[in-house]
């Protein structure tokens, strides 16, 4: 259904491409790459090693205008669409085999008004653009863990960071987007225009058009915040993650944790005694004053003997790339998720004996703390839908051998099989690498998305994504 298929009027590439740089090229004001020319390789490669697309034309944009042309171009002529924010979902979606890809990453620009709490990013800016402006006002968008991720994707599909308990998710702190329709329309959508549009773009992804323009409300947080990162050896894992589970229940919302099991890497900044080590690590984030945060994470950091301890007063910024290192581009990746709907010591158990079942030392299986503001946002107020399970668990299958692709990603999946049990079933979107896998929710739910979707992009032009299709309700 979701094949990479050359659509009408064209029976090969290159005639896309030599007719997308004649149609676009008189009033293109970014650049036009096609198969050979320089650059080109770079902009077609994205994050996730094993995904090797080559599209035919690649609409380096630079302005809104100049993707509202690529939209029109690729509506005009049927063409495959890929859109690339920051590059970064594991499904490769910002890629295409012989299709048009809107790469919006050098539309990166970010603008603070400190004053009114906003930031405004373009549609291609990574979070660490983000930061790096809100920073020095003490303000702060919530983001991802990695700042090398796109505001875009993470942000369309909900986006779960530091700050998801004290000021929700990333699309929660949307006030607005500026986004071209598959009409080739540039809209604004916020509460007050296109309503609808902009309760579809805070949860429903890439489905709906480009969003050329995010603004954001800004809230005050660091520069310096407390941040607990405590690894204990995983044979100790299962008292320690009931501790753990046992704080995250009582916890204040500026408080945000997340569990990472895994293999301790052989390099800095792990001492040369527990490289090799499997380990349970407790990751959290104060978002308040550090001599309080310092108070309140101290129980993490006595749940046992640690393998090492590197908590302490940080710069926030320096948090945000915490785990940049970890996630190089290039590597092959497979990730699965599950909300799960409770994490009893059954589930603690499957969790450590999945650790330690991993096939490659790269990987890590993850259980996020959810729950606070991001959760008592109604499920009907934005299009991320029903936020009330209060743990995610995500299987990260990280690995450098293209000879063991099959092995990860079988393991991923059994591995989440192992864990339904303890779930709905459900999954974050942003984590599956299963473009088929659409948006979860109620009838009511879907039937708003597909509406939606009928309405500003009936001939499903943006469709590689978890997809939505258009309602076939009305005509
Ligand atoms: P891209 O691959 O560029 O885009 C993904 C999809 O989004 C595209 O296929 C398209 O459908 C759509 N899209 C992109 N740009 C636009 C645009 N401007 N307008 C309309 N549609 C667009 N998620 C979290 O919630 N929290 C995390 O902490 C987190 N950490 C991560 C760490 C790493 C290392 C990685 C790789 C991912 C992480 N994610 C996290 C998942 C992340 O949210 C998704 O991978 C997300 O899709 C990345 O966005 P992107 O813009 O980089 O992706």
């Amino acid at each position: 259904m979701h094949t990479d298929v050359l659509k009408s009027g064209y029976d090969n590439a290159e005639l896309i491409g030599r007719d997308g740089v004649a149609a676009l090229s008189p009033n293109f004001g970014g650049t036009l790459l096609r198969p050979g020319d320089a650059g080109f390789n770079d902009a077609a490669t994205v994050w996730n090693g094993t995904v090797e697309k080559q599209p035919a034309l690649i609409a380096r944009c630079v302005s809104a205008r100049d993707v509202a042309a690529a939209v029109r171009f690729a509506a005009e002529n049927d063409v495959l669409v890929a859109v690339r924010g920051g590059g970064h979902n594991v499904a490769g979606t910002a890629t295409c085999n012989g299709g048009l890809m809107i790469d919006l990453s050098r539309m990166s620009d970010v603008t603070v008004d400190p004053e009114a709490h906003l930031a405004c990013a373009g549609g291609g800016a990574t979070w660490a653009d983000v930061d790096a402006a809100t920073q020095p006002h003490g303000l702060a968008a919530p983001g991802g863990l990695v700042s090398k991720t796109g505001i875009a994707g993470l942000t369309l599909g909900g986006g779960l960071g530091w700050l998801r308990r004290k000021h929700g998710l990333s699309c929660d702190s949307l006030v607005s987007v500026e986004i071209v329709t598959a009409d080739g329309e540039i809209r604004t959508a916020s509460e007050a225009e296109n309503p609808e549009l902009f309760w579809g773009v805070r949860g429903g992804g890439g489905n709906f058009g480009v969003v050329t323009r995010f603004y954001y409300r800004i809230h005050p947080v660091g520069p310096e915040v407390m941040f607990c990162f405590v690894l204990y050896p995983l044979e100790d894992g299962r008292s320690v993650l009931k501790g753990w589970r046992d704080f995250c229940e009582h916890a204040p919302d500026e408080a945000c944790s997340i569990v990472l099991c895994g293999t301790v890497p052989g390099e800095e900044p792990f001492p040369a005694g527990i490289h090799g080590r499997q380990f349970v690590a407790l990751a959290t984030l104060y978002a308040g004053p550090v001599a309080e945060g310092e108070r309140v994470v101290q129980p993490l950091r006595e749940l046992g003997t640690p393998l090492c301890d590197f908590s302490g007063p940080a710069p926030y910024l320096e948090v945000q790339s915490n785990f940049d290192d970890d996630y190089p581009d290039g590597l092959r990746y497979y990730w699965k998720s599950l909300y799960l709907e409770r994490f009893d010591d059954d589930a603690i158990d499957m969790v450590v004996k999945l650790t330690q079942e991993r096939p490659s030392p790269l990987s890590t299986v993850d259980v996020w703390q959810l729950g606070g503001a991001m959760g008592r946002v109604a499920p009907d107020a934005t299009a991320f839908g029903e936020r009330s399970a209060p743990w995610l668990l995500g299987v990260e299958s990280n690995w450098d051998d293209p000879q063991a692709d099959e092995r990860n990603r079988s393991w991923t999946r059994e591995a989440c099989a192992r864990m339904e049990r303890f779930s709905d079933g459900v999954s974050y979107l942003n984590f599956e690498p299963d473009i088929d896998v659409g948006p979860p929710g109620c009838d009511a739910h879907r039937r708003r998305l597909a509406e939606i979707k009928r309405r500003y992009d009936p001939a499903n032009l943006f469709r590689l994504n978890h997809n939505i299709l258009p309602s076939a309700s009305r005509g």
